[in-house]
């Protein structure tokens, strides 16, 4: 039975190809690049059946009858899921930014240690110890969706990469993840950004045992970095492809300057933890993978307000605390 698929030419040879992932929107796009019968990708989806056979169907549809490179821009399962079907044992070069690398062992294959570290960082933080249990434990659903492969080619930023018959420039974009990268096609004002600006979402700048120590004020600076490159076409990793890059990243840049404010005022003269500033922050959530996640975005945003010296941050083996100067 054929597999439908939804391909498309974004540019000349090179095609976005839209994969069925079970969170954000919904679907996450891949793309393709082709040169005559062999092909490159930037990212590829989940390790899920559906996904890989849509991979398949567009080689086949594309004429490409080998993959060459996998290049992904980082290490979260709808970007890099099935990497271990695809590029493992030398079945095609695999691509990523050294910062991602670390992540993958103990985020997808011995889990164990990470579940003990984000349990006590969700403790430190406020996290009552219910909840902190069944939000550690997470993990390891996560882990079912992704079959790792080890990089041929470890990434640092800078590099100029063939893929098709372009070349394009990595773009080291840390904030999302703090190895994630874009790729700019300078000569075509193409750039492929990845999670790091999407059109409708905001994405997820979180501070948490794996990520930079000021995630939010590196998203930041990559987000001002890739305005700088004025690319005619912004190629999102979910969403549709959109032009005006420098609005998109003004509003992003706005919206997190509104909320560094409002969570400097939530914040107060009394000590309270990160949990109680992201309850009050966002509300109750109703899921609590939306609270990890709210946790993990006030986290972000307390840490950049320490950093600047607009709050106060305290530690104990037990607590980690934060009130306004
Ligand atoms: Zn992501
Ligand atoms: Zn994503």
């Amino acid at each position: 039975m054929a597999v439908e698929i939804a391909l498309s030419e974004v540019a000349s040879e090179v095609f976005e190809l839209r994969l069925p992932i079970p969170f954000e929107d919904g679907m996450v796009n891949v793309f393709l690049f082709r040169d005559g019968d062999e092909a490159d990708l930037l990212d590829c989806g989940m390790n899920s059946e559906e996904s890989l056979d849509a991979i398949q169907a567009a080689l086949a549809e594309l004429g490409a009858r080998k993959l060459r490179s996998l290049v992904v821009t980082h290490i979260h399962p709808d970007h890099y899921g099935a990497a271990g079907v695809l590029a493992g044992e030398g079945r095609a070069d695999l691509y990523m930014h050294r910062l991602e690398v670390p992540l993958v062992h103990p985020r997808y294959v011995e889990l164990e240690h990470l579940v003990e570290q984000v349990r006590t960082y969700l403790l430190v933080n406020g996290v009552p110890a219910d909840e902190a249990e069944v939000l550690s434990n997470s993990q390891r659903a996560l882990s079912q969706v992704v079959t790792p492969a080890d990089p041929a080619v470890q990434l640092d930023g800078a590099e100029l990469l063939q893929l098709g018959r372009r070349r394009l420039r990595v773009e080291w974009t840390p904030g999302h993840s703090p190895g994630h990268i874009c790729l700019h096609d300078g000569e075509a004002g193409l750039l492929f950004a990845g999670d790091h600006i999407l059109p409708e979402l905001s994405p997820n700048i979180g501070l948490h045992p794996q990520s930079t120590p000021n995630p939010l004020a590196d998203y930041l600076e990559g987000l001002h970095r890739m305005a700088r490159l004025e690319p005619s076409q912004v190629l999102p990793a979910h969403g549709r492809p959109f032009s005006d890059a420098q609005s998109r990243v003004e509003a992003l840049v706005r919206h997190h300057q509104r909320r560094l404010d409002q969570i400097e005022e939530i914040v107060g003269a009394e000590e309270k933890s990160a949990w109680q500033v992201a309850l009050e922050t966002w509300g109750p959530r109703h899921m609590l993978y939306e609270k990890r996640l709210a946790l993990q975005e006030g986290l972000a945003h307390l840490q950049a307000l320490a950093v600047e010296g607009r709050v106060i941050k305290t530690v104990t083996p037990s607590t980690v605390r934060w009130r306004k100067l």
